[in-house]
């Protein structure tokens, strides 16, 4: 059996968002860690490795820095890692994106694909459906829980306030939720094999039956109009009244936004 999961590597926004003046993100300027979604779908496939033997390969697009989140799923227990980079690639919305992971993807064999349900950078949840699309394979998103059966994958679904229990024959697509299980910690052998460990690094020559025209910044229909620190609150306003005045004052003021 063979998985392939796509980690992304993303700003850790505790430590704060930094654009750069078109707007874009400045990712060399924040620190960074693995997706969380990805992780619990990369803990996923490493079940099936000590299960079934599955192997297991952790594909990401991104800067050459990106190597980093790469030997962290290695020394976790992933097999191979693949870095997909190059300058044509920059600036992909998730159309570019998905074809650009695709397009890498077509080079290897897989019975499933496991990417986050969501990244929480770009948060869209488009590029896992997206990438199933590319290669006319069926998705099945919002995975709580994944069991295999023969050739054929069984999921929980989650919703709201329930799951639905799908089938699909493999190769599938599983986009993973966080909630799916406690990712492991990396082993201090583990850490060690990782680091010289040999990653594997695709430009866009390796990227199969993909169009220049649907790669990197040109390749992208969507554009970032405006992107901006969330604004924040003022202090507001202070006033010292007795309760019924309050009561007055709070209405009058509610009035004048036309909340009442
Ligand atoms: C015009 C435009 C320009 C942009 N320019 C830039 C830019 O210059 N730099 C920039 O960093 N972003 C840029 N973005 C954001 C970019 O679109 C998203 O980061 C990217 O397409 C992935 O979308 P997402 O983060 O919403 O992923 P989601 O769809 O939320 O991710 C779902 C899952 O897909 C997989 N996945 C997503 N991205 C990757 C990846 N790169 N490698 C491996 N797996 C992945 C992961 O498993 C992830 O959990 C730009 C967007 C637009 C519209």
């Amino acid at each position: 059996m063979k998985v392939v999961v796509c980690v992304k590597q993303v700003p850790d926004t505790k430590g704060g968002v930094k654009f750069n003046p078109d707007g874009t993100l400045d990712r060399g300027a924040m620190l960074t860690i693995m997706n969380p979604d990805d992780k619990a779908g990369l803990e996923a496939a490493l079940r099936l490795k000590d299960q079934y033997g599955a192997e297991v390969t952790v594909v990401t697009m991104g800067l050459p820095k990106a190597e980093e989140v790469l030997r962290e799923a290695m020394a976790m227990g992933a097999d191979k890692g693949i870095l997909v980079t190059d300058r044509v690639l920059g600036g992909a919305d998730t159309w570019a994106t998905s074809q650009t992971i695709a397009g890498a993807i077509r080079n290897l064999e897989y019975d499933l694909i496991i990417t986050g349900r969501q990244a929480i950078d770009g948060d869209t949840a488009q590029v896992g459906p997206q990438i199933s699309e590319h290669l006319g394979i069926p998705v099945i998103s919002y995975a709580q829980k994944i069991e295999i059966e023969d050739d054929h994958v069984i999921v929980e679904r989650q919703y709201d306030d329930r799951y639905h229990v799908l089938k699909a024959k493999m190769p599938c697509l599983i986009t993973a939720l966080a909630e799916l299980n406690e990712p492991r910690y990396m082993t201090p052998g583990g850490i060690f094999d990782a680091y010289n460990a040999e990653i594997t690094v695709w430009g866009r020559d390796k990227l199969v039956d993909v169009e220049d025209s649907n790669l990197g910044l040109k390749g992208s229909p969507t554009q970032i109009a405006k992107a901006s620190d969330k604004v924040r609150k003022g202090a507001g306003e202070k006033v010292t009244l007795d309760p019924a005045a309050s009561v007055d004052y709070i209405v009058d003021k509610l009035k004048v936004k036309h909340v009442i």
